[in-house]
Parts: structure tokens; C-alpha cells; sequence
């Protein structure tokens, strides 16, 4: 599976999602030859930066302290991201219950099962849904 900054601030890296915090800084450079931007970090291990002439996002990972590797990340909404990982009868669920429509319940629950197995809480998407619907 890809690796993705799903937006605004969570990092899908390795079947897993994380919380990113906020930073910013000089976060290396391109290989465009342009200036990096800090992102933000996940704890002291993986720190997302972004060229503020090409715009491509990158994952630089560390161990220790130490650089470990470099890689980019795909820039997604959360809507596309679910489509990623959901079928469409949870995607569905899930969007009515944001609605506050009738919704399956089996299907939900599978939806938040698969979200909890990586590392995501379904309170918290469906937050971050209420605010996408709400724009
Ligand atoms: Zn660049």
C-alpha cells in the first residue's frame, strides 16, 4: 500500500496512520534543488516536510536521531482516503451516520473495525468528515 499525508495532518505510512504534530522549520531540500518546509513530525521518528517550489511532499524517517530513509507522500483528502480502504457499503454507512440518516449497522462496524486495525478512531473521522460536509 502507498504511503499518504492524508489531509490536513495524519500520516498512512506502512498500513498504519499517525497523528502528526504540527512544526515547522527547514526540513531539507528538494531534489528539485528548492527549500524544504516542515510539516510536522510523529514523535521523534518521522518528520513531513514539504518544497515550497515544487510542492512535493516527502517522508524523512529516523531512527535514533539518526536519517534513516527519504520517500514521497501522496497528498489525499479523507474522503478519498476511506474510498481507498473501505467498500462502498461502509463508506456508506459511515457518510449517513455523519448525516445523521438510518444507517446499516453491520457494515458500520466493520468500517470501524478495519479503521481501528490501522490505527484510526472512527470518532475522529467522523469528525473530520462533519468538517469536510460542513464546507
Ligand atoms: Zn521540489
Amino acid at each position: 500500500m502507498r504511503s499518504y499525508l492524508i489531509k490536513p495532518s495524519t500520516l498512512f505510512f506502512e498500513n498504519r496512520a499517525y497523528r502528526i504534530e504540527p512544526a515547522n522549520g527547514f526540513g531539507g531540500f528538494c531534489k528539485c534543488g528548492g527549500f524544504m518546509n516542515q510539516l510536522g513530525w510523529v514523535n521523534n521518528w518521522v518528520m513531513i516536510a514539504e518544497c515550497e517550489s515544487c510542492w512535493k511532499v516527502e517522508a524523512f524517517v529516523y531512527d535514533n536521531f539518526k536519517f534513516v530513509k527519504r520517500f514521497e507522500l501522496e497528498v489525499i483528502g479523507i474522503i478519498d482516503f476511506l474510498k481507498e480502504i473501505l467498500t462502498e457499503s461502509e463508506l456508506d454507512s459511515i457518510f449517513r451516520k455523519v448525516k445523521g440518516l438510518s444507517y446499516n449497522y453491520s457494515s458500520f462496524s466493520r468500517a470501524k473495525k478495519k479503521l481501528e486495525e490501522i490505527n484510526l478512531d472512527i470518532n475522529f473521522i467522523l469528525n473530520e468528515l462533519r468538517t469536510e460536509f460542513s464546507k
